[in-house]
């Protein structure tokens, strides 16, 4: 049992209010609030200071795929640190888990991609693919080819590359991004911004928006296009069927990179290894992090396609960009355990077979809720779409986002973290999440479904 003397929550909250800025916050309104303070972890339960158990349904921030609290990561990585707890990898030197791990990495990745440049997180990785397209196309004799094509709504992290990488408006206003050369397109959100058009027909519009770009700022002066095989933080968008093989093709026919973002993809979240596979994409190159390590250590990568390393290995000159924690051995560790574990318990599999359509059908079940306009799974990545008056797609809460933080607050107090985006509710629980586990989620889902609504009447937000 927790107790709570243990923890001194109002004293901790105090520090931390005063010491402590938090990721994407605002600051005044947490001190004011108090933040919620979790202090242990197991399997898909958390625990906070105040002893309240909850069901992360998040699993932590889309990374602890394998559950937490895995006592085997832990021994893997006391192992680690008692005989090489940090090496670099500059100067000619190297450490055995780095060397493994890359080993590992090209095996479970498609065919054509057999190398991994680590660094420290999916941010990081983003900056790295910056670099690394530029780099490329100076090598083949077209330097002009500069301009990385992404979409609106996009998230490939908050340094100043991932951050310009990405499409979110809010953080472009904050500091002049992006930086330029990257712009943005439409994005395959059916259901946000589809209008009449069938999911298909509208798949295919969004990405012929791709050729469309290219054309206007030359083919001479793309480099990449760079996308989430299904965006996460932006709702968990499932792009309609016709999306993929279409961008495929244009990618192609243009002669420019394809990067696809598995940061949240990756490692079994689709019931693939990679969303890649999931898509059949065959992507230049594949951003990393998260699932990688479970969560547990901060690591991340690019890995490279055989056809980017032709060209920058096949060079002979020196790649001027590296992390001092590139492959690092402790997370090198923490990651090849996690993949044992993966593999040992055939996590891909289960969300392929087992664990995965069971929780689509449940959870597509909630779309028979009246606030539910759409409720949307793909392996164990999910949303659910908030609206005044369905079936109507058209109308929408006012001002966005209210509601979706109105129904996310309750469902952490029906102890069920969940998290919003703008009026929606998505869902990316650990890989490990039991028949039993997924039961208790919908229901809790449905329960917080019940009371945002009965608010929402109460204040004549929806038709009683
Ligand atoms: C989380 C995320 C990132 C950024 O990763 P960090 O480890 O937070 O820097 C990049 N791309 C995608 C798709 C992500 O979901």
């Amino acid at each position: 049992m927790l107790q709570s003397n243990v923890y001194p929550t109002a004293e901790l909250r105090a520090a931390d209010a005063a010491h402590y800025l938090h990721p994407f916050t605002d600051f005044k309104a947490l001190a004011r609030e108090g933040s919620r303070i979790i202090v242990k972890a197991d399997g898909v339960w958390l625990w906070d200071s105040e002893g309240n158990r909850m069901l992360d349904g998040m699993a932590g921030l889309w990374c602890t795929n394998v559950g937490h609290g895995r006592r085997e990561i832990a021994d893997a990585v006391h192992a680690q640190m008692t005989e090489l707890a940090y090496y670099n990898s500059f100067f000619k030197t190297t450490n055995a888990p780095a060397i493994r791990l890359a080993e590992k990495l090209a095996a479970l990745a498609p065919e054509h991609v057999n190398r991994v440049f680590f660094c420290g997180s999916g941010s990081e990785a983003n900056d790295t693919v910056l670099r690394m397209v530029r780099y490329y196309w100076a090598l083949k004799g077209k330097p002009s080819k500069q301009i990385v094509i992404s979409r609106r709504n996009a998230y490939h992290g908050s340094t100043v590359a991932g951050a310009s990488l990405g499409g979110m408006a809010p953080m472009h206003g904050q500091g002049g991004l992006p930086i330029p050369g990257i712009v943005h397109i439409q994005q395959p959100y059916w259901f946000g911004e589809g209008g009449d058009l069938s999911p298909d027909e509208f798949g295919v519009v969004a990405a012929r928006e791709l050729e469309r770009m290219i054309h206007t700022l030359g083919i001479d002066n793309v480099a990449a296009f760079i996308a989430e095989p299904i965006q996460g933080a932006g709702g968990v968008i499932i792009p309609p069927e016709t999306y993929w093989p279409e961008i495929k093709r244009i990618c192609a026919r243009h002669d420019i990179l394809l990067v696809a973002d598995e940061v949240i993809t990756g490692f079994g979240r689709t019931g693939r290894w990679f969303g890649s596979d999931f898509y059949g994409l065959e992507p230049d190159l594949m951003p990393i992090a998260k699932g990688l390590t479970s969560g547990t250590i901060p690591m991340g990568g690019v890995m490279v396609s055989d056809r980017v390393a032709d060209v920058v290995v096949g060079i002979g000159e020196e790649f001027f960009h590296g992390y001092t924690y590139s492959g690092h051995p402790t997370a090198a560790a923490a990651a090849l355990e996690t993949l044992r574990i993966m593999e040992e318990e055939k996590l891909v599999e289960r969300v392929a077979t087992d664990i995965g359509p069971y929780m689509q059908a449940r959870w597509t079940a909630l779309g028979d809720h009246p606030l539910v306009g759409e409720a949307r799974m793909v392996g164990l990545i999910g949303a659910l779409e908030l609206v005044p008056a369905k079936p109507s797609r058209a109308l929408r809460f006012a001002p966005v986002g209210e509601v979706g933080t109105l129904a996310r607050d309750i469902s952490f107090r029906n102890g069920l973290v969940m998290r919003a985006v703008r009026d929606s509710l998505i869902i990316a629980p650990p890989l490990v999440i039991s028949h039993a586990e997924v039961d208790e989620l919908v229901r809790l889902a449905r329960l917080t479904l019940d009371v945002t609504w009965e608010a929402l009447k109460a204040q004549g937000k929806v038709a009683a």
